[in-house]
């Protein structure tokens, strides 16, 4: 560690600010977030700096002298390289610790990159080596600080004493463990404060026996970890238990905690691996056993994903659960082929139906209603039976030459897009051996994906005679 960490006490306190122009606005922002008592000392002031401090500031309009370091707790100075030199060496005779800008050799202290969450502050310091490697690092830290981080805290704080005459001293830490791990917690973070109250008390009047834990339902989205909400991200370095199926992708569940315990429970189509039923029961017991278990499920757990019938069971079960959406395989393939899935021009409306089907049947639509829509109709699950819904839908009076898309694998590495006509759809999904998770889409705005474009012999013939 080449520089000592620690947070100054600025409140109240004289703090100097030489320098008159952005960059010394800059420090005095950041030393009046800290409730510091501002003295700007220079010769000149840029008027827009003025007026931002008038009411929050004294200023002296001429250069700083040595008494003027003499009762300051600290002193920020932002000026040319020569005067900044002197004045910093003055302030080294009055031992006024300073942060002089763009002069880290001249610092006997200097400003990290700060996260703040309400009374939670984190600092970074590269000791003034990158200035942008510490920008970033806060980037990736504040993906990870949940937004409500700072209710957390307070609520904690308003429950110190009660906690500290119901639970014994040995137990204390266990509890507030319990606590951030727990119901509680995850309450404040989702925003549910009378929840919050009534989660606590229920774990100080059963502080002695294991509480139960919490069941999230998590949407992954399409496959791209970029693609993740934050709140799913941070979840994912919380959960003791992870339990996910085929449509997440190993790029993500390698964010996951490197101890925590992954269940499989995919199913391939027709190769049911692990019942409904058994799924929920297995949610329910890892939570009862006091587990954060997260439940991520590919796209959005409530289009097509059976999150439902998830928080009926943990509900019935009185097991707390709370659901993260994420972006559906309809949303995220259309971004990443650019195609717009309502456009004032083509469509006013889009659609998302499921294609699956038991065995040989057709999916089971309404078929006629689907058809008279003139716009943009997204089919999951629809591959295998892609004939049978172009051929329903064009004798229910879709035209046959309305385009289409079929998009595999959206936004992964391995992602396939093509695009055709609806008379087509079926050779279209052969000739390009969709096999992955694939989306159909049906309607004008098909034409505007950044799709192969794959011909029927006689469409081809046509081109080139014309
Ligand atoms: N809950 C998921 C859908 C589950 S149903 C969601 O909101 O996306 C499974 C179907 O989703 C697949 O058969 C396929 O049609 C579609 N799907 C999921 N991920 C996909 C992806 N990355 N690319 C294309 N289609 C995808």
């Amino acid at each position: 560690m080449n520089q000592f960490p620690a947070f100054f006490n600025f409140r109240d306190r004289e703090i100097l600010i030489i320098g008159g122009l952005e960059q010394a606005a800059a420090k005095a922002r950041l030393a009046a977030s800290a409730g510091a008592k501002l003295t700007f000392i220079w010769s000149a002031f840029d008027p827009a700096l003025r007026r931002e401090f008038a009411s929050r500031a004294q200023f002296k309009h001429r250069l700083p002298e040595i008494a003027d370091f003499n009762d300051a707790a600290a002193a920020f100075i932002a000026c040319d390289e020569r005067s900044a030199t002197k004045f910093a060496r003055i302030a080294k005779l009055q031992k006024t610790p300073v942060n002089v800008v763009d002069l880290p050799a001249l610092c006997d202290f200097t400003t990290p990159s700060i996260i703040e969450r309400e009374q939670i502050t984190i600092a970074i310091s590269t000791g003034g080596a990158a200035p942008v490697l510490a920008r970033r690092l806060r980037a990736t830290i504040e993906r990870l600080v949940p937004a409500r981080i700072g209710a957390l805290a307070a609520f904690a704080n308003r429950y110190r004493d009660t906690v500290k005459s119901i639970i014994p001293p040995n137990e204390r830490r266990n509890f507030w463990e319990r606590f951030f791990d727990g119901p509680v917690s995850a309450q404040i973070l989702a925003g549910n404060d009378d929840g919050a109250d009534e989660a606590m008390l229920a774990a100080l009047n059963r502080s002695n026996k294991t509480d139960t834990g919490v069941v999230h339902i998590v949407g992954a989205g399409p496959g791209d970890p970029e693609l993740l909400t934050r709140r799913a991200h941070r979840l994912l370095q919380d959960a003791d238990v992870i339990v996910h199926d085929r449509l997440v992708s190993g790029e993500i569940l390698s964010l996951a905690r490197r101890d925590a315990t992954r269940i499989f429970v995919g199913k391939k189509k027709a190769d049911h691996a692990v019942p409904q039923s058994d799924i929920e029961k297995l949610l329910i017991d890892e939570a009862r056993k006091g587990k954060t278990v997260i439940r991520l499920k590919g796209g959005d757990p409530f289009i097509f994903g059976r999150g439902g019938e998830e928080v009926d069971a943990l509900r019935a079960a009185n097991i707390p659960v709370f659901v993260t959406p994420g972006i559906t395989a309809a949303i995220g393939c259309a971004a990443a082929t650019s195609l717009p899935l309502t456009h004032r021009d083509f469509a006013q409306a889009v659609t998302f139906v499921t294609g699956h089907a038991k065995g040989d049947e057709d999916p089971d639509l309404d078929w006629a209603a689907l058809a008279a829509l003139k716009n943009t109709l997204v089919i999951y699950m629809g591959v295998s039976k892609a004939g049978a819904i172009a051929k329903r839908l064009i004798k229910n009076g879709r035209d046959a030459n309305t385009p289409v898309a079929v998009v595999e694998n959206g936004s992964r590495n391995n992602q396939v897009a093509v695009k055709g006509r609806l008379g087509n759809l079926e050779m279209l999904v052969s000739a390009a051996s969709i096999q992955g998770p694939a989306i159909l889409v049906i309607g004008d705005v098909a034409a505007l994906a950044d799709a192969t474009e794959i011909l029927t012999n006689v469409q081809r013939e046509q081109r080139e005679a014309a």
